[in-house]
């Protein structure tokens, strides 16, 4: 009998016989293997994360990693997702508006990400139609099994290629029996069977519900997922339960036996403070080694880059928890209900504070009814204030309130993207006397069009669509609070994901009557940073920084409104002098 691998060899060149390999120019075999995480029992399981981690413990082995999020949905890309259901929109480098989970592993990983890192089903079935639509299936019925499966599978290998990664990590979206994933599933278990033995590693990740009622741990609705998952032909290698409380013995042996998993290669991935804290708790229990040996790539690590990748890692880590400083964030948002809908913001607070060794606590703040007259007892018992990104009219006018409080207060302050315009509207309104002046976003008759769709953008919007979106240089002008920020560089990039600029005309007078532009588009007269000389900290940009703060490289404007946080709060209280980290930034204040 023919081997599988000349089979398949065979059917890249001709269409006759059952098999459709679609391999992109310069895919090696054997070369990258594949680990693929799924999840049962319920979604919001930590997939993400789970797989960052992982991937993480062997790219600090030296390995080189990829990982690939395949969303189960029909958008194109998240940008058009509401935050309230799916958390916030993640923006790549190169524009891409994804999932959150991106920046998970943009975090983890402290690498950035492109849009060959991210799929929806959406984009699978576009890529098929045009593909039809060109006659490149050569007259075949075109079906979810070979050519939707075909063009997951292509999509994999194309990240192999472009990335020339030693393991992909594919983080499959959904559970595990969703109508919708389910031509993922069937992917995965074609793309074992193509690439061979030891090619792939599959993951399930599970849940081990512990009724208060019943004050044990029980297994059965784990066991009833991994049963659905091997139903599709998918023996999983490694289970991963997640759970509130570190798992049983009892409950790991029974998903084992139950599962067709060696003992050794169930794992308990409890709940946990920091999710900075999980590799070690992965590392602890050995699942790297596991992974490696399961993928036979053992010999491609190398442990002495390990071990000083590791000791940095754990410098960071071992400050979680240490912190002897405390501070609280106002954030005045709209979705201040839903944590995820603001993941970056909290990440970047989280890594500024355990550099600063300060707890940071973030008070949510919904600014609907916030006003001038009574923003103090909406924010009289914060350190710092954030306003962050957003779209549309509710709130608005909090938020200006929330900015004007925080000016004339001197409490340190923060404008993300929206938080930068209602600062510069703030400012034009009670400093430079332009009582009119507003967004034409949600006032497009208002008087003063402070901050408006730029005469070029408009051009944009006939051919479909107008956001400003990814990352672009911002030149940074000599002298100001930013360059010391960022260590005077002449230049720095951030991402953006925004429509309206500030209106270049009223630029003049706002700088006449004391605001600092010292971040501007080095190609455009756009506005990007701005600054108060005299105020403790007040900082705005019309870009997303809180995409770009990584654990081990905290992004230079949460570190300074932190840091600013910290010696308002304890200088106030007339306290011990905060330690070296945090008067090092104050100095560049
Ligand atoms: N709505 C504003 C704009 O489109 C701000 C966007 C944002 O905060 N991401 O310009």
């Amino acid at each position: 009998m023919k081997e599988s691998r000349e089979l398949l060899a065979q059917a890249a060149e001709t269409s006759t016989d059952e098999f459709f390999l679609p391999l992109p120019d310069g895919y090696q075999k054997g070369k990258t293997r594949y680990v693929i995480v799924m999840g049962t029992v319920m979604s919001g399981l930590g997939k993400g994360i789970f797989s960052s981690c992982l991937a993480k413990l062997l790219q600090d082995k030296g390995l080189k990693v990829a990982p690939i999020k395949l969303e189960g949905y029909l958008n194109i890309d998240s940008g058009t997702l509401n935050p309230f259901r799916h958390g916030e929109v993640f923006v790549l480098d190169d524009g891409m508006e994804t999932d959150m989970d991106l920046g998970t592993y943009e975090r983890m990983l402290d690498q950035n990400l492109s849009r060959a890192n991210f799929s929806t089903s959406g984009q699978i079935y576009r890529s098929v139609l045009d593909k039809e639509r060109h006659g490149e299936y050569l007259g075949r019925d075109v079906q979810m099994i070979p050519h939707v499966t075909g063009e997951v599978k292509l999509r994999l290998r194309e990240l192999a290629v472009k990335t020339d990664a030693d393991v992909v990590f594919v983080e499959i979206g959904g559970t595990v029996g969703d109508l919708e994933n389910a031509f993922y599933i069937e992917a995965m278990r074609e793309l074992a069977y193509e690439e061979g033995p030891h090619s792939c590693c599959f993951v399930a990740l599970t849940y081990i519900l512990e009724p208060h009622a019943l004050g044990e741990q029980k297994s059965k609705a784990a066991q009833l997922g991994i049963k659905q998952l091997m139903q599709t032909g998918i023996q999983p290698d490694i289970i991963a339960c997640r759970a509130e409380n570190p798992v049983s013995e009892t409950a790991m042996q029974k998903i084992s036996v139950f599962g067709n998993v060696p003992a050794e290669r169930v794992f308990s991935m409890h709940d946990s403070a920091s999710i900075y804290s999980i590799p070690a708790m992965l590392r602890d229990c050995g699942l790297d080694f596991e992974v490696l040996r399961l993928l036979r790539i053992e010999d491609r690590t190398k442990l002495r880059y390990e071990r000083k990748q590791w000791e940095r890692w754990c410098d960071f880590t071992d400050k979680i928890g240490k912190e002897d400083k405390e501070v609280t964030i106002g954030v005045t948002g709209k979705y201040t209900s839903v944590r995820d809908s603001y993941a970056s913001i909290l990440n970047a607070l989280e890594h500024a504070g355990i550099h600063l060794g300060c707890k940071v606590h973030v008070d949510w703040i919904e600014t609907t009814d916030l006003t001038d007259q009574n923003a103090d007892q909406f924010l009289k018992n914060v350190d710092g204030i954030i306003v962050p990104g957003g779209f549309g009219a509710r709130g608005l006018e909090g938020k200006i309130s929330s900015v004007r409080y925080a000016r004339e207060h001197n409490i340190p302050y923060l404008g993300l993207c929206l938080g930068f315009q209602a600062a510069v509207i703030e400012y034009a309104r009670n400093v430079c006397g332009l009582s009119g002046a507003n967004t034409t976003e949600v006032d497009p008759k208002c008087p003063e069009q402070l901050i408006d769709v730029l005469p070029e953008q408009k051009k944009i919007e006939g051919l479909g669509g107008n956001m400003r979106l990814g990352g672009q240089d911002i030149a940074i002008k000599p002298d100001t609070l930013a360059w010391r920020l960022f260590g005077r560089a002449e230049s720095v990039r951030l991402r953006f994901r925004h429509r309206y600029e500030v209106d270049p005309n009223y630029i003049p007078l706002l700088e006449q009557h004391g605001l600092v532009f010292s971040g501007k588009s080095p190609v455009q007269p756009i506005v990007q940073i701005l600054e108060l000389p005299g105020h403790p900290f007040f900082m705005g940009t019309q870009a997303h920084p809180e995409l770009t703060s990584r654990p081990l490289r905290p992004q230079p404007m949460f570190v300074a409104l932190t840091a600013a946080a910290i010696r308002k709060r304890y200088a106030d209280a007339d306290q011990a002098a905060p330690e070296k980290a945090v008067q090092a930034v104050c100095r560049t204040l």
